[in-house]
């Protein structure tokens, strides 16, 4: 048997409780991991509380992200002892997930571990940073340069807009994070951001549609009206990678920072991306990113603290990354 989180439909939260599980237990797949490691990310966060409707079935096996070695596999790209990596394809929503000892997945959905990371270290980075990573990518591919200005960096203590400012910081950008505490500066600084801006200055609608223009580009965690008041202080032409919504889904805004200033809006999608792009991505961050950053920014939980720090990532009060130890 091996241990898992097991959430089970009870009337207003899951009821969450760790069990022994049985490899027969699993669902199919064609590739059986012995999971080393997961990560804690804010959807982690709404499955476990039941929220947005992410879970249909129950009992369920939560768990966005894993990394493991392979213990048997159906499929020739896998053998057993190989390390894989896994992010993505409604894994810990709509298929059981990394908060187990032991999962089984499609072949389609793994990548090899990057070389040069250790599964914690992959862990750290997880979907979170993987996401960070999609996005810088994402305001390159739009003409964003290291000439350019200030590139901002909203939810920046978080595990997005940690990976993000060191991703920028090590790529030669000035990085300005937006943070709701204060006391974190210190940290965010060690990152490599280089001005602190105080939640309250970008925390409401703009009361204009177009302010003055400050940012080169911006890698957005938080949307709502966040993310209004960044497009309408946008520069000329400058684009704002769309990732998050840990302030909220909607956004009100007017058209005028596209119509007037060429500002674009990039979706950033981390789940259903392709496999090329996955591994191009992994290998970036791995070669940009130092071991000893991406342990700086790791806290290590375990599965049973799990419901707390679901509650914690839900209150934006974890700092960088949570990884679970499953070993
Ligand atoms: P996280 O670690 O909780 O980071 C979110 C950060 O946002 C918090 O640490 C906090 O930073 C800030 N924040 C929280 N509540 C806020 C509020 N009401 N207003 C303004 N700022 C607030 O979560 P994460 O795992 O990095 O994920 C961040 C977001 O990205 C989530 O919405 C997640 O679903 C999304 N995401 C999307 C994808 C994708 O494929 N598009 C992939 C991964 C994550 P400060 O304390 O520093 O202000």
């Amino acid at each position: 048997t091996f241990k898992a989180l097991v959430l089970e439909e009870a009337e207003k939260a899951p009821a969450a409780s760790i069990k022994d599980l049985k490899v027969s237990d699993l669902p199919e797949g064609d590739v059986l991991v012995r999971v080393s490691h997961s990560g804690l990310n804010y959807k982690d966060g709404m499955v476990i509380k039941g929220l947005g409707r992410l879970v249909r079935q129950y009992p369920h096996v939560p768990g966005i992200d894993f990394a493991g070695t392979v213990e048997e596999s159906g499929d020739e790209r896998y053998k057993p002892g190989d390390a894989v990596v896994l992010t993505g394809w409604r894994v810990g929503e709509a298929h059981w997930g990394g908060y187990a000892q032991m999962a089984r997945v499609k072949a389609d959905w793994l990548v090899p571990l990057p070389e040069g990371l250790t599964p914690r270290r992959a862990m750290a980075v997880g979907t979170a940073g993987f996401t960070a990573m999609l996005a810088v990518q994402a305001l390159e591919d739009h003409g964003l340069t290291t000439d350019d200005g200030e590139v901002l960096v909203t939810g920046a203590s978080g595990g997005v807009g940690s990976v993000a400012i060191t991703l920028l910081s090590r790529l030669g950008h000035s990085v300005a994070a937006v943070t709701g505490r204060p006391e974190n500066a210190d940290y965010l600084k060690s990152l490599g951001a280089g001005t602190i801006v105080p939640r309250e200055e970008l925390a409401e609608a703009p009361g204009k549609p177009l302010l003055s223009e400050r940012w080169s580009g911006c890698v957005d965690a938080v949307g709502g009206d966040m993310l209004a008041h960044v497009l309408a202080e946008m520069r000329y032409g400058c684009s704002v990678a769309a990732c998050g919504l840990a302030g909220g889904p909607k956004l009100t805004t007017t058209v005028l920072p596209f119509l007037l200033r060429g500002v674009k809006l990039l979706g950033i999608d981390s789940v259903m991306c392709d496999y090329n792009t996955r591994t191009l991505a992994w290998e970036r961050l791995t070669g940009l990113i130092p071991g000893e950053m991406l342990d700086a920014m790791t806290t290590e939980i375990r599965l049973e603290d799990l419901p707390e720090y679901a509650e914690r990532i839900l209150k934006g009060q974890v700092r960088g990354r949570a990884v679970v130890v499953l070993e």
